[in-house]
């Protein structure tokens, strides 16, 4: 029989590190062992005792938080599962040489909904591509620090893909007021939306000259970005040192 995996939190403190352990605990508890949680590291040692003692890493924290935590994963040989957004490219980077001593996944969403509807939009923004605009609108919490939503980057990104650009050359924010200048084309706008405590809702709107295309997710609970961070914590158990993705886990 495998041992239990022996999981680690950071960002122990906030909303959604409340949910993961909660459902380690009640959920998972035949293939799961909940070692401890930190809430907020000052620097790599404070973490590297927790990390010496565990399989995986869970980290929903902050960005700011991301290279103590890199490095205190790489350093303790533990595997790193974090859904932590608004990354800069030093945080990309920190998560990417880490990934050559330990196994990372980084997922902005860790729904199983939003990667359906990503894979829906591959297929659909090249079908539609000479005319439409396209349009993401995204909705969180009120606390929310980081904006565009990671997952709108992330669906933006989907979709500049398969159109053959980057969200780089694409995508545009803020969006309003289009006081002088009309709507500039082959442009992917994003537009946030921050009020009480919505969890996620994002939409995608393909505006072609006789129709629209919509399509949208929504988030009705924290529980569902737990799960998916504890199933793909079980996943990427035994994998080698890489970087990952949600769409590794799910094919
Ligand atoms: P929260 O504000 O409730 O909790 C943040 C946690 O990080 C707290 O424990 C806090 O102590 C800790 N922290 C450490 N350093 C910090 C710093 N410098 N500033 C602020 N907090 C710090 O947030 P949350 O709703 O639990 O979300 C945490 C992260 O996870 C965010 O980046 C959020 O966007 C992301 N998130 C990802 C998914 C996903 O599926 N990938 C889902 C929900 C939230």
């Amino acid at each position: 029989m495998t041992a239990r995996l022996r999981l680690g939190l950071a960002g122990s403190s906030g909303r959604m590190g409340a949910h993961v352990r909660a459902l380690a605990v009640e959920s998972f508890s035949d293939t799961i062992e909940f070692v401890g949680g930190v809430s907020r590291a000052t620097n790599v040692s404070e973490l590297a005792p927790l990390c010496a003692q565990i399989d995986v890493l869970v980290d929903f924290s902050a960005a700011k938080q991301m290279s103590i935590i890199a490095r205190a994963c790489a350093d303790g040989g533990c595997a790193l599962v974090s859904g932590t957004t608004g990354l800069g490219e030093e945080e990309m980077q920190e998560l990417s040489v880490a990934s050559r001593l330990v196994p990372i996944l980084h997922a902005a969403n860790f729904s199983i909904g939003v990667h359906i509807v990503a894979r829906a939009l591959a297929e659909i923004a090249p079908l539609l591509k000479e005319k439409a605009d396209i349009e993401i609108l995204e909705k969180h919490h009120r606390s929310k620090a980081d904006a565009p939503s990671g997952t709108a980057l992330f669906l933006g990104g989907v979709i500049a893909y398969a159109l053959g650009t980057s969200l780089q050359d694409s995508a545009v924010w803020p969006c309003l007021p289009y006081k002088d200048t009309p709507r500039a084309q082959d442009t992917i706008h994003f537009s946030s939306q921050r009020g009480g405590d919505v969890v996620g809702t994002h939409r995608i709107d393909f505006f072609c000259p006789e129709e629209v295309v919509t399509l949208e997710h929504q988030a009705l609970d924290r529980r569902v970005f737990a799960r998916g961070a504890l199933q793909a914590a079980l996943w990427i158990r035994a994998r080698a040192p890489k970087m990952y993705t949600m769409e590794d886990v799910l094919s």
